[in-house]
C-alpha cells in the first residue's frame, strides 16, 4: 500500500512536470520573435530563477530517479497523493491560463516587449502575480506527492528565491512602464493569494 502510494506520486510528479514544459514551450519559441525595449534582467533574477529549477525539478528530479535523500523519506499515505495530485493540477491549470492571458508579453525573466501591454484580465484581476501563485500550487502539490523533508522543503525555498528576489524590482519596472494604470491596478489586487497577501 505505502510502496505503491509513494509509486503513485512519483509518477504523477513526472507527468505534471512534463504537462509544465508542454504548456511553456511554445510560448519560449514565440517570446523570442517579439522585440524586447527593457530589459531588467540581472544576475540575482537569475540566481532566483536557477534556484527555482533546482528546488522544483533538479532535486525532486534526483529522487524520482535515484531515491537520493532517502535518510529524509517520511511514509507516503494516499490521501497525501491526492492532496498532491489536487495542488499540482491546480498550478497546471492556472499555469496554462497565465501564459494564455500573457500571451506576446510574456518573458522568462524581466522584459517589456515591443507594444507591451498590461494585462488584467482572468487570473491577473484577482492577483498581479497569478504564474507565481501557481509556482507556489506546485511547490505545495510537490511537498504531498513526493513523502521527503529535503525534497518537500526545496520545492518552497526555490519557489521563495525566485519570488522574493523578484517581485518588488517586477512590479517597479511595471510602475515605469504603465505609470498610473499599474498603481491602480495595484490598487484592486493583491499580490499571489486572493484576498489575503
Ligand atoms: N508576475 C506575473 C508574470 C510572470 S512572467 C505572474 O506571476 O503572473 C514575467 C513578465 O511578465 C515580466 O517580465 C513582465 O514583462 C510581464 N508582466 C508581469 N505582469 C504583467 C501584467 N500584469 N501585464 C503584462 N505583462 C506583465
Amino acid at each position: 500500500m505505502n510502496l505503491s502510494a509513494a509509486a503513485i506520486g512519483q509518477t504523477l510528479w513526472v507527468l505534471g512536470v512534463i504537462a509544465w514544459y508542454v504548456i511553456r514551450y511554445p510560448f519560449e519559441r514565440r517570446a523570442k520573435r517579439v522585440r524586447i525595449v527593457t530589459n531588467r534582467r540581472s544576475f540575482v533574477d537569475m540566481f532566483g530563477l536557477v534556484a527555482a529549477t533546482l528546488g522544483l525539478a533538479v532535486i525532486p528530479g534526483i529522487y524520482v530517479a535515484t531515491g537520493f535523500p532517502e535518510a529524509a523519506d517520511y511514509p507516503a499515505h494516499i490521501w497525501a497523493v491526492a492532496i498532491g495530485a489536487l495542488s499540482f493540477f491546480s498550478a497546471m491549470w492556472l499555469f496554462r491560463r497565465t501564459h494564455k492571458e500573457l500571451g506576446k508579453n510574456w518573458s522568462i525573466t524581466l522584459e517589456i516587449r515591443d507594444k507591451h501591454q498590461l494585462v488584467s484580465g482572468g487570473p491577473y484581476a484577482l492577483v498581479r502575480h497569478p504564474m507565481y501563485t501557481s509556482f507556489l500550487l506546485m511547490a505545495l502539490g510537490q511537498a504531498f506527492l513526493l513523502p521527503n523533508w529535503i525534497v518537500a522543503l526545496a520545492g518552497f525555498v526555490g519557489f521563495a528565491f525566485l519570488f522574493f528576489l523578484r517581485v518588488d524590482k517586477e512590479e517597479r519596472m511595471m510602475l515605469d512602464s504603465f505609470g498610473v494604470s499599474y498603481r491602480d491596478y495595484m490598487d484592486r489586487t493583491k499580490r499571489l493569494i486572493p484576498y489575503i497577501y
